[in-house]
This record gives structure tokens, sequence and C-alpha cells, in this order.
């Protein structure tokens, strides 16, 4: 499989808007593997407990500033859940906005990191002077699964 570079290039934008945010030196491709990985492990664990035949649905919530390429998400869950009762199941990801708070004033707004008019405080017009607020988040919201037919 070619997991390479040229669908990454968007990457290096969201990360220089926020220097601070630390990182591991280790590539993409492991990082979005690791986390998928919790995801199954997560889902299977679930799944298991409530004694389900298969899963069918897992509704993810992942920051928008979160380093995660999606495309690759469908594929390496495909990987990951293959033999498992999961290995079926609909990966639906929701990426909730980027949000900052202005150095300033303080003021919590929403940005879109590839458009640079509105990195500008609404309320004091500060220009690219913020923190991170949210979009970080990375949240199995919801998994349907199939539960075997109770008697009665
Ligand atoms: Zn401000």
């Amino acid at each position: 499989m070619a997991m390479q570079d040229t669908t990454t290039k968007k990457t290096p934008l969201v990360r220089s808007i926020f220097s601070t945010q630390g990182r591991s030196g280790r590539g993409p491709i492991m990082h979005e593997m690791a986390l998928m990985r919790n995801v199954v492990d997560t889902v299977l664990d679930f799944a298991e407990q409530v004694h389900a035949t298969e899963v069918k649905t897992i509704h993810l919530t992942i920051g928008f500033n979160r380093d995660i390429v999606e495309k690759y998400l469908d594929s390496m869950f495909a990987f990951l859940a293959r033999g498992t009762i999961a290995e079926h199941a609909e990966l639906i990801v929701r990426r909730t906005p980027c949000m900052v708070k202005c150095n300033q004033c303080g003021r919590v707004f929403h940005i879109d990191v590839y458009d640079s008019t509105t990195w500008i405080c609404p309320q004091c017009k500060a220009a690219r002077d913020y923190k991170l607020h949210s979009g970080m988040e990375f949240v199995i919201n919801n998994i349907e699964v199939t539960l075997p037919q109770m008697a009665g």
C-alpha cells in the first residue's frame, strides 16, 4: 500500500499556526494507526461486554486540529478489525471546528485554519494572537451493534 506524502500536504500549515502543539517524532501514519488501534480495541471491548454479534457503526468525533488524514482511517480500521466482529463496521467521522482564545481580550472564537481572514479576533481585532481552545478531541461517541435475539 502506498501511504505516502502527497496527501499529507495540509498538515504542516495546521502545525505552523499552533506551533506550541507537541508532537511525537513518529510520522503521521503511525500516529493514525495508533489512534485507530485504540478505537478498535475499545469497540471490541464494548462489543464483548454487551455480547454483540456484529458491530454496525462507529461514530467518532475528531477535533479539527488533530493531525488526522481522514482518508486513511477507513482502510486502517478495516486492516485492524479484520477477522473480528467489527470488520464490516462503518466509520462515521465528525470533525469539530477549531476554536481559539484571544490572548488580548479572552474572546473564544472559531477559525478556519485554511483561511487567514478568520485569524483575527472579532472583538478586539488582534491578528493571530490566540491560543488553541479546543479542536483536539478524539472521542468515540457511539457504537451501534447487533445483539443476539432475546428470547420472548
Ligand atoms: Zn481579542
